[in-house]
């Protein structure tokens, strides 16, 4: 058998658990094995006896804590008995992105594949034809986004007075994407007699309203204080000028070991001009906006995920939920307006026990966002730079590169829009042919060897004000 997971304490068990302890089928727990996980997380343990009991639940858990599996597992055991009948889904789960539901669809199909269950899709951005044929043909469970679900039950392509079971998953994502109004309108469609779970991050006053009005005497499980952060995530805030952002994002991801690493902007204009500088200065990375289609969303998606990049910078509704392992970094190229957002965000890394840092740059404009996140999470995040440098600092160092740095130092200051505009004239740096491109460089040994050739649109720079900045 392999070594049981290790929970971190703040998860808030102390006793060890089993998926067998829960009431779960053997068909089910070996489909489970198969997927390598040893013990359920606190909110698996928790809330899949009593959905198993049929149970109305509210579960509260902080992102990357298991909470996909928590209603997934106990669904496949209720949807394996009971027969399937055309146009009427026998259940629901809302999802709030078409990336979100894809992924709890992933879950269903890892460990559903001892079962004969029939799932569809419902998302933006691929064809209906298919997604209508499979409702025809019948589904024990429907994935869908609210907006896809609300255009086919108007066009009288689906009936959901047979569906017994509902989820609603990401609830304060779906509060920020404004779809309270769709659900409460999906929810009146449903049957009296149903079941309902709501998961969720964080629980703001409109989404009890919504529970206390869709759920019938609910079990709340609770893992930890909603908006608290991780405590495998070492966070920091970095006081930075606006347009020396992307200059000291560079200095991060090439001095913090980064491996892998997300950055999230709070603006689609800002995600795509971030990721086009950043490839401009040799870093294998990629985006991911509301903007783009469902089918390049994914391919950029499994890039990161298959190592072909290893920087992923992202808009906040694009990468809200995402299950991606093993990120190093977060980074917050800008403070997040909401802050639930700076909860998600930095939950991307840290994810399951594994360590991770989080970066949020802090400008100006930035100062009453960071307020608000600070607030929400009932701490001030610690300025980087000043307790924790895990890495040395390079050197300015050699001369002969002085005049160089200076003239590169000149073209950094000057403001973005004049960067976009000379990027084509910009030579791109060649990459080493040993340079792997999914990883960043391991920098010191690297910059050194980089200084001594002398090559363009690299970091030569003098190192970046935010580390000399006083003030907390
Ligand atoms: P949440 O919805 O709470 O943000 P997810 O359901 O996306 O979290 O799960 C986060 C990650 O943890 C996923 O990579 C998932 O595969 C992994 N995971 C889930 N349950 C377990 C478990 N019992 N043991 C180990 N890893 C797990
Ligand atoms: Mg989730």
């Amino acid at each position: 058998m392999a070594a049981p997971f290790a929970y971190p304490n703040h998860w808030g068990i102390h006793k060890r658990m089993n998926f067998a302890d829960l009431g779960l089928s053997p068909d089910l727990l070996a489909a489970v094995a198969d997927a390598g996980y040893t013990e359920p997380t606190p909110i698996q343990a928790q809330a899949i006896p009593p959905v198993l009991m049929m149970k109305d639940i509210i579960g509260i858990a902080q992102t990357g804590t298991g909470k996909t599996a928590s209603f997934v597992l106990p669904m496949i055991d209720i949807m394996a008995s009971g027969r399937r009948r055309a146009l009427m889904p026998r259940s629901l789960i809302l999802a709030p992105t078409r990336e979100l539901a894809a992924q709890v669809a992933e879950n269903f199909e890892k460990y559903g594949k001892n079962h004969d269950l029939k799932l569809a899709l419902l998302i933006g951005g691929v064809q209906m034809g298919d997604q209508v044929k499979a409702l025809n043909e019948g589904v024990d469970v429907l994935i869908a986004t609210p907006g896809r679900l609300m255009d086919l039950f108007e066009r009288g392509k689906i009936l959901l007075n047979g569906c017994e079971l509902l989820v609603i998953d990401e609830a304060d994502r779906m509060l920020d994407m404004g779809f309270i109004p769709d659900i409460e309108f999906i929810c009146d469609k449903l049957p009296e007699n149903r079941q309902t779970m709501l998961f969720s991050a964080t629980m703001p006053p409109p989404i009890e309203k919504l529970a206390k009005k869709f759920l019938k005497s609910p079990k709340r499980i609770e893992v930890s204080r909603a908006a608290t952060t991780n405590k495998d995530i070492t966070a920091f805030k970095v006081p930075v000028k606006s347009r020396q952002k992307r200059e000291t994002l560079r200095w991060l991801l090439r001095h913090d070991h980064v491996e892998t690493a997300i950055i999230f902007a709070n603006r689609k204009t800002t995600v795509r001009e971030l990721n086009k500088s950043l490839q401009s200065h040799g870093f294998a990375s990629s985006e991911i906006h509301g903007d783009m289609d469902q089918s390049s969303r994914l391919k950029e998606l499994d890039r990161f995920k298959k190592g072909e990049v290893n920087i992923l910078v992202a808009s906040d509704v694009a990468a809200r939920g995402l299950d991606i392992k093993g990120v190093s970094h977060v980074f917050n190229f800008d403070t997040p307006w909401h802050p639930d957002d700076y909860v998600h965000r930095i939950g991307r890394t840290g994810r399951a026990g594994a360590k991770g840092r989080a970066f949020t740059f802090v400008a100006e404009e930035d100062g009453e966002a960071i307020a608000n996140v600070e607030k929400l999470t009932g701490k001030e995040i610690p300025v980087f730079g000043k307790k924790d440098v895990r890495v040395e600092l390079v050197e300015p160092s050699k001369e002969e590169d002085r005049p160089r740095r200076e003239e590169r130092k000149a073209r950094e200051d000057r403001p973005e829009r004049s960067e976009r505009s000379e990027r084509p004239a910009r030579p791109k740096p060649e990459r080493k042919a040993e340079d792997k491109p999914a990883k960043a460089r391991k920098p010191r040994r690297d910059d050194a060897r980089e200084d001594e050739r002398g090559k363009p649109g690299e970091w030569n720079g003098p190192v970046p004000g935010f580390l000399e900045v006083s003030a907390g």
